[in-house]
């Protein structure tokens, strides 16, 4: 068989599953994952030296593809005065400067290592500012794998949430209210109920975690008002959409004021990063500042801090964003016409450097269970064609795709090329 079969098996004798996070391991499409050695600009190389035209993007960092030389420079640079200090350095003042000038929401902001502690300490910070406890968040957004966050609605929305993972306590999972994503009218109804007990709404102000399904008009402004209706603390978790749906995120995007943003992702340029900030009189109350605890050893890592930065200046650059938008509307544009060419029913969503593709009758997907309605088995049947002619998607019917400003014309138009043989055969 091939290496990365070889690899998987051997993988599996230590890792659950093989893998470090689940989605890696193909469950949603079946068969054995890859296994890989090597990537450069929008490629990547599998252990049996296949190439691919890559469209993860390691699930949104690569925004400047991989391996980006200015990147691997500037990593390099800091990699040879220390990987780690546990000190203050100028590195973690010029990042924090970045994203405050970047994201002008953001006041203040707190590096940490991964998007699921940002979204974790912004809910703390929520929490211990306006002394509530109950949260809102929406079916199919995924902020993490923290315990208040790993919830489901009970029997209907306004009941006590309940845990999808065992391990979360019942006693914790009660306070997380889930909501349907854009049905603005049932945040009001939630609201008009429980305004006053609720701490705060964290939102994908873009979803990407139930493939990409962008907000309709008038969603994140409702939240902004309820918010402002009820003393409730607004969060954009941006660890996605962040640095990717435009400059200064999907808020400038789509001109939508949270008090509080968590990024990852683009911010850490490949290296494990997150971060948390807002207001001024939120992050205050951070600790040393504030008694709302959070710490990290590793936080503000150089060599993290350098390959943020190295990518945040690439990405400021004039014309970064039309150009990745000019690629994503080559693709999402070619996919739908050589589909219907085919007879096949395909929906695609997109906003900045994110892309969906939904195999569905449906006009405009803006619904998690539009998502979930979609045509699977054609879903896995693509894929699998795709990768077997050299284009790496995203394993999973429920993620977004990514596009990287190393993704040429000419990658496009291959890949288009491929999907048309691809629906041929579907
Ligand atoms: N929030 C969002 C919107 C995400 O997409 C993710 C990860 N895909 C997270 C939080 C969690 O980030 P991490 O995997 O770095 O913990």
């Amino acid at each position: 068989m091939s290496r990365s079969h070889d690899l998987f098996v051997a993988a599996q004798k230590h890792i659950p599953g093989g893998v470090n996070s689940p989605v890696r391991a193909f469950k949603g499409v079946g068969g054995d994952p890859l296994f890989f050695k090597r990537a450069e600009g929008a490629y990547m190389f599998d252990e049996d030296d296949n190439k691919y035209i890559d469209y993860v993007g390691s699930w949104g960092p690569m925004i400047l593809g991989h391996n980006h030389p200015e990147v691997i420079r500037a990593v390099e640079a800091a990699l040879h005065n220390g990987l780690s200090f546990g000190a203050p350095t100028e590195l973690e003042t010029q990042m924090a400067d970045k994203v405050c000038e970047l994201v002008p929401s953001v006041e203040m902001v707190r590096m940490v290592n991964s998007g699921t502690e940002a979204t974790m300490s912004a809910l703390r910070v929520a929490r211990g500012f306006t002394g509530r406890d109950k949260i809102v968040k929406f079916e199919g957004n995924y902020h993490g794998h923290s315990d208040s966050l790993l919830v489901k609605a009970g029997s209907g929305a306004l009941t006590l949430g309940v845990p999808t993972s065992p391990g979360v306590p019942a006693s914790l999972a009660e306070h997380t209210l889930t909501l349907t994503y854009n049905d603005s009218e049932q945040v009001r109804e939630t609201f008009d109920k429980l305004g006053d007990e609720i701490a705060a709404i964290i939102v994908e102000p873009v979803a990407g975690n139930m493939n990409c399904v962008p907000p309709v008009d008038g969603f994140l402004q409702t939240l902004r008002e309820v918010c402002d209706q009820h003393g409730s603390v607004l969060i954009f978790d941006e660890v996605m959409s962040g640095f990717r749906v435009a400059l200064g995120g999907a808020q400038e995007y789509f001109g939508v004021t949270p008090d509080m943003t968590t990024l990852g992702k683009v911010i850490g340029g490949g290296m494990p990063v997150g971060a948390f900030g807002g207001k001024r009189a939120l992050m205050e109350q951070v600790a040393p500042l504030g008694p709302i605890y959070q710490a990290g050893t590793l936080a503000g890592n150089p060599m993290a801090m350098a390959a943020g930065l190295a990518t945040l200046n690439l990405i400021s650059q004039p014309g970064f964003f039309e150009q990745l938008g000019q690629r994503v509307d080559q693709l999402t544009g070619g996919l739908r016409q050589r589909a219907r060419a085919a007879n096949i029913p395909l929906t695609t969503n997109q906003a900045g450097g994110m892309f969906g593709y939904f195999f569905s009758d449906e006009e405009t997907i803006t619904r998690f269970e539009q998502v979930s309605n979609g045509d699977m088995e054609r879903f896995k049947r693509f894929f699998h064609g795709m990768l077997e002619q050299g284009i790496y998607l995203a394993p999973a019917a429920f993620e977004t795709g990514f596009v990287s400003s190393a993704h040429t014309e000419q990658d496009i138009n291959a890949t288009l090329d491929a999907a048309e043989r691809v629906f041929a055969d579907l």
